[in-house]
């Protein structure tokens, strides 16, 4: 069976180093293995849209801005597909029929939607569309056959309901859809990474974010401004690395190369753990160790997001093409999703012919 890769992002911002720990990084290493025949890296429009209807302008800007991100990260069109949700229409008529296939309290129970619903305030006027999202999600993973969907950890409950729509509809159509895996990060701390302000999350609805595209300047000041042990007030007093965020961010960026160049009396991260936990550790120069490491990351980054940002209409143009050819493998899985169902009836000749011998007879 081949092996094929979905998964994308949806645009409301700008992307973040939680997404590129979580997923991107991640992605450009599965995209660069050889070991998948087809990776498709979605920008999720559509439902971006679900919560933000008000504001279609956000979203249109952001598409872009996703798009350069991606290429900057090493995403590489010529090795995968990048596509704009939207523009393949049979994504819809996929949610559609698969709407039929789970109940409301099944999506109710959805931890992810619930959580976002709260942050949203969206309690009392939950708009259809966000709320059946993970549908709509389930849809996009099977339109492509995906096997394989690289996310953070959030994304779990969208798996799991996209593994039970394939299941419930094999069971009662026949084998038709693909059961996808889930990839997570193997370093603990990618999997949910933090915001700037300690918060269980770094999310562009949050403004906690430090962005791939933000300057060195402002990575700086933001990680000098960062929210650390709140008890760890002068330099000798005991720290507390757990649950910390500048830790989780060493945790999920350092490796032991950077002591070497950046912080040479330490030789690895859990002596400079060990350190700040018995006291006489200062968080300046630990975050300043912090923005040595997050820079030497960025700034290739940077540099190449500059150069595509020079031409603007190439992107479009290869969003254009990747939605293009995106949409005629989702036209195919349509077209066996309808045969399955039956509800193909112009090509079925079977029930032409049965029709026309029960009036006859
Ligand atoms: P929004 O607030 O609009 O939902 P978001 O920041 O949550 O934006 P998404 O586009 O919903 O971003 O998520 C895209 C991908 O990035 C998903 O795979 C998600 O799991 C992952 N991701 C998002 N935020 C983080 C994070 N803080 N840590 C790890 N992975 C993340
Ligand atoms: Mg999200």
């Amino acid at each position: 069976m081949s092996k094929i890769i979905l998964t994308g992002d949806r645009p409301t911002g700008k992307l973040h180093v939680g997404h590129y720990v979580g997923s991107l990084k991640g992605r450009v290493q599965l995209q660069n293995s050889g070991k998948y025949d087809e990776v498709f890296i979605m920008i999720a429009d559509a439902q971006a849209l679900t919560d933000n209807a008000d504001n279609p302008e956000k979203v249109r800007q952001n598409i872009i801005e996703v798009a350069l991100d991606y290429l900057s990260c090493g995403l590489d069109p010529v090795k995968s597909t990048l596509l704009i949700q939207s523009q393949i229409p049979e994504l819809c008529e996929l949610s559609f029929y698969y709407m039929n296939l789970v109940t409301v309290s099944r999506l109710q129970r959805n931890p992810t939607v619930k959580s976002e619903i709260q942050m949203r305030n969206f309690e009392a006027s939950i708009p259809v569309g966000f709320f059946t999202y993970p549908i709509s999600q389930a849809a996009d993973i099977t339109a492509f056959k995906a096997t394989t969907v690289p996310v953070g950890e959030d994304q779990l409950p969208m798996l799991e309901q996209t593994k039970e729509i394939v299941r419930k509809f094999n069971s009662i159509y026949g084998e038709t859809l693909v059961e996808p895996e889930v990839l997570l990060p193997s370093n603990q701390a990618c999997l949910r990474l933090p915001g700037i302000d300690g918060k269980a999350k770094m999310s562009k609805s949050l403004n906690n974010c430090i962005y791939l595209s933000d300057s060195a300047d402002d990575v700086k000041k933001k990680i000098m401004n960062m929210f650390t042990d709140p008890n760890h007030l002068k330099v000798s007093d005991p720290g507390k690395v757990d649950g910390n965020p500048v830790f989780i961010y060493l945790d999920a960026f350092c490796q032991e190369h950077h002591f070497e160049e950046f912080l040479p009396e330490y030789a690895n991260l859990d002596e400079l753990k060990a350190h700040y936990t018995r006291g006489g550790l200062g968080d300046v120069k630990v975050k300043r160790f912090l923005n040595e490491v997050i820079q030497e990351e960025l700034e290739p980054i940077r540099k190449r997001r500059k150069e595509y940002e020079k031409d603007i209409p190439a992107i479009y143009e290869i969003l254009k093409k990747g939605s293009e050819k995106a949409e005629e493998v989702a036209a195919k899985t349509l077209s066996e999703v309808k045969s399955a169902m039956k509800i193909n009836y112009f090509d079925d000749a079977e029930l032409i012919r049965e029709q026309a011998e029960r009036f006859q007879s």
